[in-house]
């Protein structure tokens, strides 16, 4: 070390010792990035034994010159300042609080908040963890101000300080490794009252449900009078997967949504299942489908999910094509060419569709262009037939069908000149969705 900047830290920590008392943590904080392996309490204490030692040197030659300032040092340093002083002068000296921790800073302190963390951790069976720090505006700005007298260049904060100690005893009590990147489990410590508030991060998981009956909701449809549909796949999903993961809540994201009048077989429709605030994050992935194998309601998890995905099944659900299973009632009766002019003409063709009325209340108008790709058709009865609608995503099937007062053009009312209504449908192919390494969509 050049003798110049030894001389300019004692001379820099022994102004602001004049100013502020600092205790071995706060003054060590301002050389924070000199010497490795050091706790700042080091680095404060060997400073101010160093300025004591100094200060004893010129003391010897004039004790009564040397007092007032040394009095001073002694009262805002504490530790060898005063010992020196109250030897020297046989005067006791009362070291005032630290001027920025309040004297809250030390040892046994980050020890205490590193044991309730880890007490804390462990209830979540994490496999990273990190440590955050809330500290008040007050305690801020009195960093602040030293900080403009000491100068940044060394330093680092107190949050940091406090972050970094207790993350290093929460690691060695827990035996898990800090999660800088994506930690399972925040626990963010407020310096002033020593609060601590967990924030677990969510168990994203990948899958697949199907929805073999009608009239399930995707959440809870209350109104009024009670709830509108008897089960929905929110409950499913909750009933089946809180108890195993111990968590608070689930929450869905699907790859859009068939109509709570129409089931999704098939391939079954994609979503990633959001565990909230989970106690347990892993889960055998057969136990899991163990549990989600059921009969009105069945689901499959494939793999992991990320924020990504989800993005991915918000904005990505109309690039993709589905297949539908209608079944049609058209108010004559038809006959076979009928229903080969209708395939013919819905052959790769453009709809325009106006937001239904059905939803207009919840939706604003806007126009669709949307393709259907094929209809395949079958009859059943004279005035009833099936059909297979290959079409993009986002296209509406029942107006498709009874073409909404002519709000969706051209439908199968238009093409058989008749009034056609969809009396049941199912959703039967969903064209599945990839992600490369990157997480983008291929
Ligand atoms: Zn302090």
């Amino acid at each position: 070390m050049p003798k110049k900047l030894v001389d300019e830290i004692l001379e820099k920590a022994e102004r602001i010792l004049e100013t502020y008392p600092l205790c071995d943590h706060c003054l060590g904080r301002i050389y924070a990035r000199l010497g490795m392996g050091l706790g700042n309490d080091e680095r404060g204490r060997a400073i101010k034994t160093l300025l004591a030692m100094t200060n004893h040197f010129h003391a010897k030659e004039n004790p009564e010159e040397a007092r007032y300032r040394l009095r001073k040092l002694a009262e805002n340093a504490g530790g060898p300042l005063a010992a020196l002083y109250e030897k020297l002068y046989g005067e006791d000296i009362s070291t005032k609080q630290c001027y920025v921790c309040g004297g809250k800073l030390s040892r046994r302190y980050f020890e205490e908040l590193a044991k309730k963390a880890a007490e804390i951790i462990k209830t979540y069976n994490p496999s990273n963890f990190l440590i955050g720090v809330s500290i008040t505006p007050a305690v801020r700005a009195r960093e602040t101000q030293v900080l403009a007298l000491a100068g940044i260049e060394y330093s680092e904060s107190i949050k940091n300080e406090v972050k970094r100690e207790v993350g290093k005893l929460v690691s060695a009590l827990t035996g898990l490794p800090p999660g800088f990147e994506k930690p399972d489990i925040t626990i963010i410590i407020d310096l002033e009252t020593g609060l601590m508030t967990p924030i677990v991060a969510p168990v994203l998981l990948k899958g697949v449900y199907w929805k073999k009956a009608r009239n399930i909701s995707h959440t809870i449809w209350a109104t009024r009078d009670g709830r509108r549909y008897p089960y929905s796949l929110e409950e499913f999903f909750t009933e089946k997967l809180v108890p195993i993961f111990e968590a608070e809540r689930i929450v869905l994201h699907a790859a859009g949504r068939e109509d709570v009048d129409a089931r999704m077989l098939g391939t079954g429709r994609p979503v990633v299942v959001e565990v909230k605030v989970p106690k347990k994050r892993h889960i055998d992935r057969e136990a899991l489908n163990k549990a989600l194998a059921s009969d009105v309601v069945e689901a499959v998890i494939t793999g992991e999910a990320s924020r990504n995905t989800i993005r991915l099944y918000k904005t990505g659900a109309t690039g993709k094509s589905k297949i539908y299973k209608a079944l049609v009632y058209v108010d004559r009766e038809l006959s076979k060419q009928d229903l080969l002019r209708l395939e013919e003409e819905m052959h790769e063709r453009v709809i325009r569709q106006l937001t239904p009325k059905r939803i207009l209340g919840r939706k604003k108008e806007t126009l669709r262009i949307r393709r259907v790709y094929s209809v395949k058709t079958r009859m059943i009865g004279k005035k009833v037939f099936e059909a297979l609608i290959h079409s993009s995503g986002g296209l509406y099937i029942k107006e498709l069908i009874n073409s909404d007062e002519g709000r969706t053009e051209p439908s199968f009312s238009s093409i058989l000149g008749a009034k056609a209504e969809c009396i049941e449908l199912d959703v039967v192919y969903v064209e599945p969705y990839t992600e490369d390494a990157a997480g983008n969509n291929i």
